[in-house]
C-alpha cells in the first residue's frame, strides 16, 4: 500500500469508517481508510465554529497537520425549521452535558411540543471537509423530513427515532442501516466527495 492511496478519517466511529471504505472503494479500488485510532495521538480540537463546514474543517485541518495525510472529517446535525434550525451544530449537547441521546430526544419533544404537524419539518444535515497541500474542500448533504410526536424504533442513533424521512412512513431508527445510508446526510455527502479524493488520490 502505497501512501498516495491512503486517506485519514478524523473519527474514532467504526460505522463511520466502515461507510466511507463502503463508498470510495469503487472509486479508489485499492485505499486505505485510516481512523483516529489508527494514526496515534494528537490534540483534537474543540468544535466551536458556528457552522457544520466550520467544525468539518477544523477537524480535517486538525487531522492533516498531525498526520500529513489526507484528511476527512464530517460534522452533522438536526436542523428544526420551527427552532429556526437548531439544535443544529449544537444536537449531540443540546440538553447539556454529559452527552445523552434520551435526554436530547425528551428535550426536543417538549420543545416542539405545541408545533402543528406541517410545520414539524426538518433537516439532518451534513458537511464533509477535505484537507490536503494546497486542497481545501467541503461538501455537504442533506435529509429532510419531519418529526415525530414520540420515538419510533431501536436503530440508529441520536434523533433517529424521532425522525422520519420525507418519502418514508416509518423513522430513520426503523431503516435498516444500508436504506439510511442510501438516502441520509452523511452518505449524500459522502458520494459527493468520493470523486475529489479519488482525483486527489490518483
Ligand atoms: P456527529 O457529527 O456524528 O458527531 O453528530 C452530531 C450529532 O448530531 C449526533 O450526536 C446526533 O445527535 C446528531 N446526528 C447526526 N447525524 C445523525 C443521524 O444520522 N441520526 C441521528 N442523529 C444524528
Amino acid at each position: 500500500m502505497t501512501e498516495r492511496r491512503t486517506v485519514v478519517l478524523a473519527s474514532h466511529n467504526a460505522k463511520k469508517l466502515a461507510e466511507l471504505r463502503r463508498i470510495l472503494a469503487p472509486a479508489v479500488p485499492d485505499v486505505e481508510v485510516l481512523g483516529l485510532g489508527d494514526v496515534g495521538d494528537f490534540a483534537e480540537p474543540v468544535e466551536d465554529a458556528p457552522t457544520f463546514e466550520g467544525n468539518a474543517l477544523l477537524k480535517a485541518r486538525a487531522a492533516f497537520v498531525a498526520t500529513g495525510l489526507p484528511s476527512l472529517a464530517d460534522d452533522s446535525g438536526l436542523c428544526v425549521d420551527a427552532l429556526n434550525g437548531m439544535p443544529g451544530v449544537l444536537s449531540a449537547r443540546w440538553s447539556g452535558p454529559p452527552k445523552d441521546d434520551t435526554r436530547n430526544n425528551d428535550l426536543l419533544l417538549a420543545q416542539v411540543h405545541d408545533v402543528p404537524d406541517e410545520r414539524r419539518t426538518a433537516q439532518f444535515r451534513c458537511a464533509m471537509a477535505l484537507v490536503a497541500e494546497g486542497v481545501e474542500r467541503v461538501e455537504v448533504g442533506a435529509m429532510p423530513g419531519r418529526l415525530l410526536r414520540a420515538p419510533q424504533g431501536e436503530g440508529g442513533f441520536g434523533y433517529d427515532p424521532l425522525f422520519v424521512a420525507d418519502g418514508h412512513d416509518v423513522s430513520t431508527a426503523e431503516m435498516t442501516p444500508v436504506d439510511k445510508d442510501a438516502i441520509s446526510h452523511r452518505g449524500r455527502a459522502l458520494v459527493l466527495m468520493t470523486p475529489h479524493v479519488a482525483a486527489l488520490l490518483g
